[in-house]
Formats: C-alpha cells, structure tokens, sequence
C-alpha cells in the first residue's frame, strides 16, 4: 500500500472512541504547561482534517471549554477520561494527544514549548528545539 493511502488507527483506553489517520500526519510537539500536563496530553500529532477520521464514539466525547483567554478546547473519552486532543475541531489542522495512537504515527517529537512551566522532576531527553513559552520562528 502507498504510504499517502496508509491509515495509521487510534483510540482511547476504553476503544469507544476510535480514529483513523490517512497518510502521514502532521509534526509532533510537546507542550510542558501546566494546563496541558493536568489535561494529560502534552505530547500531540497535528492532523488535517481530511485525514482524520473519527470512526466510532462521537457521542462520548465530551468536551472541556476553557475560560478566556485561553481558546484551546480539550475533548476526552466521557467514560475512560483519555485525553484526545481536538478531534471535533472544526481548524483545518488540529492536535490530537500523540498517546492515542495505537501504531506508529511516523513522526517524531519536534519542538518542546513552555518548557518555562515545565515540572522540575521531568526530564527533556531529545534534542528537539525548546522554547520557554510559544515556538517562535
Ligand atoms: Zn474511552
Ligand atoms: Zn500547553
């Protein structure tokens, strides 16, 4: 199979919500704020949203709005409580928790951001570029 037409899958813990990535996805970067370490998903895949596919378990997803100014909407598994990422976005390219997948996403940690938050117990153990708060260019 020609690898723009292979489907990587993913899923939560308890597989009642499953996706299919189409093609290679997107970077993969891992955000050390406070926020994304409590909402469990600080390593994400950004995917387009042509090649994401939600397969099962739209109905429990539910979804974490948060307060101004933050605008980054979390969604996770209602009945396991894995943490998903975007995957109800309506972005073009959304993040989706790098943890979910259930085969290798073919891509590798690109940049560390907020690293200014990050836990002094946790460790940054690959050369990936870091950046204290967002990436710049
Ligand atoms: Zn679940
Ligand atoms: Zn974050």
């Amino acid at each position: 199979m020609a690898n723009a037409d292979r489907k990587i899958s993913g899923s939560c813990c308890c597989g009642a919500v499953r996706f299919t990535v189409k093609g290679k996805p997107g970077m993969m970067g891992t955000c050390h704020c406070s926020r994304c370490r409590k909402l469990g998903a600080t390593p994400f895949v950004f995917v387009k949203r042509e090649q994401f596919e939600l397969v099962s378990g739209e109905a429990d997803i539910a979804c974490y709005q948060p307060v101004a100014p933050y605008t980054y909407v979390r969604s996770f598994c209602r009945l396991c409580g894995t943490a998903l990422g975007e995957p109800l976005s309506d972005e073009a390219s959304f993040p989706v928790n790098a943890h979910c997948f259930d085969e290798d996403p073919q891509v590798r940690n690109a940049f560390h951001e907020f690293v200014a938050e990050k836990p002094a117990w946790y460790e940054i153990c690959d050369s990936a570029r870091q950046f204290p708060g967002h990436p710049e260019t």
